[in-house]
């Protein structure tokens, strides 16, 4: 497989730390308000990618935390008149909400911020203790120009930078050595929440606490850290001096960035007031189908979210689970059909899922991924009448699993009738051949009061739920 690490701003051959095994650490949302379809590209992204390379056999330990200390989650706190810790937790439950809806697998370890504050002291400490970082009055700042590779993932130059920060001068932060420095831990303001440090009371600044979950929850070399490409600076290469020059080696293999979901070409963002909420789409459209409209574009290319969009990853989508329907009922209705294998549709079957692997090891090109897909459906439609059951099931079970690996659900699910009301339509079908016509009215009474409604027919009974 190969991946586009920005590191090196070139696709790599992608080759796990240990053999076999694949550390993925993915940046989490600032828990303040319900998660918008923008946050949830690189959770759709990278849970795709997650589950490609579980499908190609690895043993993946993916991690991805959840911010929930920030001066946003304190804003809304305090315009609401409760505490940070509940807003975070609400929409922490919210956000574990959505992405169950767009069938995300849950990670690994979902580590929160602030249960990780010991930690961050720790590093904090390490860093000054190695000429790093310094404090002044109760501030710790990290001395950027000390770590030599400043810039090295966003390709920036430390030189360009500071005449990009005059600013930072203006608004007060004279006391930094240097305007570059960032700010490691910041002393405590009325009404914020705060934790005891060698510093005073205070809380983490927000590079601080990846740099911690990630080292432990992953190690120290991870091979994929991952988030929207916002991230890389200065997040990410904040991140990278950090840990860094706290654990004297690399901190991740691969860098993987996902561009914008955008609107009318704009980021989507809170800030800019341009936003749907995942739970908004979600009431509108199931979301898989949201899954399957950041799907349908390479991840490093900007999308445009539009309703006509949103339509036609649904009418695409749909033309899937029409091709699954079919292949069921044709499965169903075969029971007698002697039709013998067919060779060619195994070995057509092959081509198909070297197709889909080749596009997924092309640095995840999901579109082309669903393109390979489409190629089986077509295949599937032509194919379907002359074939045997087992060929049927094959391209059936192909389907579905190379769908999974998107995360796509294509399957309706069968409604399947709990066992007691199973069996009252079956002691009806008995009544009824036992000619006690007056038990079996009883009895149909007695499912429509539990909520079922049923209907002699030519195949038999048929059953709706009312
Ligand atoms: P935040 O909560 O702002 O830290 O964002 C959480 C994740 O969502 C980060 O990886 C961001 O890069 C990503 N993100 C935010 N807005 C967008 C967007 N419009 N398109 C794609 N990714 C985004
Ligand atoms: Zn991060």
């Amino acid at each position: 497989m190969k991946i586009f690490n920005t590191m090196s701003s070139r696709l790599e051959d992608f080759k796990p730390i240990v053999d076999g095994k694949v550390s993925i650490y993915v940046c989490g949302p600032t828990v303040y308000d319900f998660i918008h379809i923008g946050n949830a590209r690189p959770m759709i992204v990278f849970d795709t990618l997650r589950r490609y390379l579980t499908y190609l056999g690895y043993d993946v330990n993916y991690v991805s935390n959840f911010t929930d200390v920030d001066d946003k989650i304190i804003k809304r706190a305090n315009e609401e008149g409760v505490s940070s810790d509940e807003i975070a937790q609400k929409y922490i439950e919210e956000c574990k909400k959505d992405m169950a809806d767009l069938n995300m697998l849950p990670a690994t370890f979902h580590p929160k911020a602030t249960e990780e504050i010991d930690g961050m002291i720790d590093l904090i400490s390490t860093l000054i203790e190695k000429g790093y970082a310094y404090e002044k009055n109760g501030t710790v700042y990290y001395r950027t120009r000390s770590f030599k590779e400043y810039g090295k993932l966003s390709h920036k130059d430390l030189d360009e930078l500071r005449s990009g920060e005059r600013s930072i001068l203006v608004s007060g932060e004279g006391e930094k050595e240097d305007p570059l420095d960032f700010v490691l831990w910041k002393p405590k303001k009325e009404g914020e929440p705060f934790w005891k440090s060698p510093w005073g009371d205070g809380r983490p600044g927000w590079h601080t606490e990846c740099c911690v979950m990630s080292k432990k929850y992953l190690g120290e070399n991870i091979d994929i850290h991952a988030g929207g490409e916002d991230l890389i600076f200065p997040h990410h290469e904040n991140e990278i001096a950090q840990s860094e020059a706290a654990n004297g080696t690399t901190f991740s293999k691969y860098w993987m960035h996902n561009a914008f979901l955008n609107i009318n070409n704009h980021k989507m963002s809170k800030s800019l007031g341009n936003f749907f909420t995942v739970r908004d789409i979600g009431k509108q459209y199931d979301l898989n189908i949201l899954r399957f409209l950041m799907l349908s574009a390479h991840y490093k290319t900007p999308l445009n979210f539009s309703s006509d969009q949103m339509e036609q990853a649904k009418a695409a989508r749909e033309r899937i689970i029409e091709c699954v329907r079919s292949l069921n009922a044709k499965i169903d209705n075969s029971k007698e059909n002697n039709i013998a294998n067919n060779p060619d549709v195994a070995s057509d079957i092959e081509g198909f899922i070297n197709q889909f692997k080749k596009a997924m090891d092309n640095d995840l090109n999901t579109a082309d991924a669903i393109a390979a897909i489409f190629d089986l459906v077509k295949y599937t439609n032509k194919t379907i009448d002359n074939i045997s059951i087992s060929d049927l099931e094959a391209l059936k079970n192909t389907i579905l699993q190379l769908c999974d690996v998107l995360g796509l659900i294509v399957e309706e699910k069968e409604d399947k009738l709990e066992d007691e009301l199973q069996g009252l339509i079956n002691q009806r079908i008995e009544a009824k051949k036992n000619k006690d016509f007056e038990l079996a009215d009883k009895l149909r009474d007695e499912l429509r009061k539990k909520g079922i409604e049923i209907k002699d027919t030519r195949n038999g009974v048929e059953w709706k739920r009312i």
